[in-house]
């Protein structure tokens, strides 16, 4: 079977150990399996993504000894695509508008019934009337996808969604993450829909990446029986924590690859400390 996996980094600072740590996993599993390393720019952010952080990205990979197979996807590049899937869900009723700001987001959460999954939003598409008032008064919302709708459309099949990662066969539960973001007004997809597309448009078939990304496979799953995409092989692997214990940030400049290879260290001395 051929072995595809990539690493995902996102151009809004320069990498860290903990993405070295991501991109040398991913490579040497591509490596030992014979397959091969793509890699994939996820710049829909264009707030917050920088053209010299990009160039930072390709430079210290290759500073590392990582090799990936061109071209680079660039998600900026993408957007009609992500368009076309997000039209689909909701040509399909699985997505709706939700007018709600994040503090709003926020308490409905906390009033949720008890036993609701933690930090899961659910909702549902306001009224027609409303729904166009508001539209008409130029109210910014979010397209989200309908969990009650999906495991409709679904049917049985909701109840057997499944991936499989390092841990064996595991069962999907997408209601842990509620009813995601696939859009907003000013921000045609979301992490989520672009990666779950671009995966199965790059023909990754083993997805490498850190445990913090773990319940977001849960998700991940159901969108690729949504849109009628393989799903791949799953692996999480453990978060480089600092000196302080807490998972590294791009602002912690002082573990970025960069500034290491500045202090004199090789490859071999990074690959070390992971
Ligand atoms: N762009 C994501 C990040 O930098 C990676 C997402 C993924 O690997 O699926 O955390």
């Amino acid at each position: 079977m051929s072995f595809v996996t990539r690493f995902a980094p996102s151009p809004t600072g320069y990498l860290h150990l903990g993405h070295a740590f991501s991109a040398l996993t991913a490579f040497d599993a591509a490596q030992a399996a014979g397959g091969r390393l793509l890699l994939r720019i996820e710049d829909l952010d264009r707030g917050r993504c920088r053209p010299e952080y990009e160039a930072a990205i390709f430079e210290d990979l290759t500073w590392l000894g990582i090799k990936w197979t061109e071209p680079v996807r660039r998600q900026s590049e993408h957007m009609h695509e992500y368009q076309v899937a997000l039209n689909t869900l909701i040509a399909r009723g699985l997505a709706y508008r939700c007018f709600r700001t994040r503090k709003e987001v926020a308490e409905a959460i906390a009033s949720a019934p008890h036993g609701a999954a933690e930090e899961a939003f659910r909702g549902e598409a306001l009224p027609s009337a409303e729904e166009a008032t508001r539209l008409s008064r130029g109210e910014a919302f979010a397209w989200r996808l309908s969990l009650t709708r999906a495991r409709a459309a679904l049917g049985d099949a909701f109840e057997t969604l499944n991936f499989e990662d390092e841990t064996g066969a595991v069962r999907a539960e997408p209601e842990r993450l509620g009813d995601v973001v696939l859009a907003r007004k000013d921000f045609p997809a979301s992490y989520h829909l672009a990666s779950v597309l671009d995966d199965a448009l790059q023909g990754v078939t083993h997805v490498i990446r850190g445990e913090d990304l773990r319940e977001a496979a849960h998700l991940h799953v159901l969108l690729q029986a949504l849109l009628n995409l393989q799903t791949p092989r799953y692996r999480h692997h453990r978060l480089i924590l600092g000196d302080d214990g807490k998972r590294l940030a791009k602002r912690d400049a002082a573990s970025t690859v960069r500034s290491l290879r500045q202090a004199g260290a090789t490859p071999a001395d990074v690959r070390a400390m992971l």
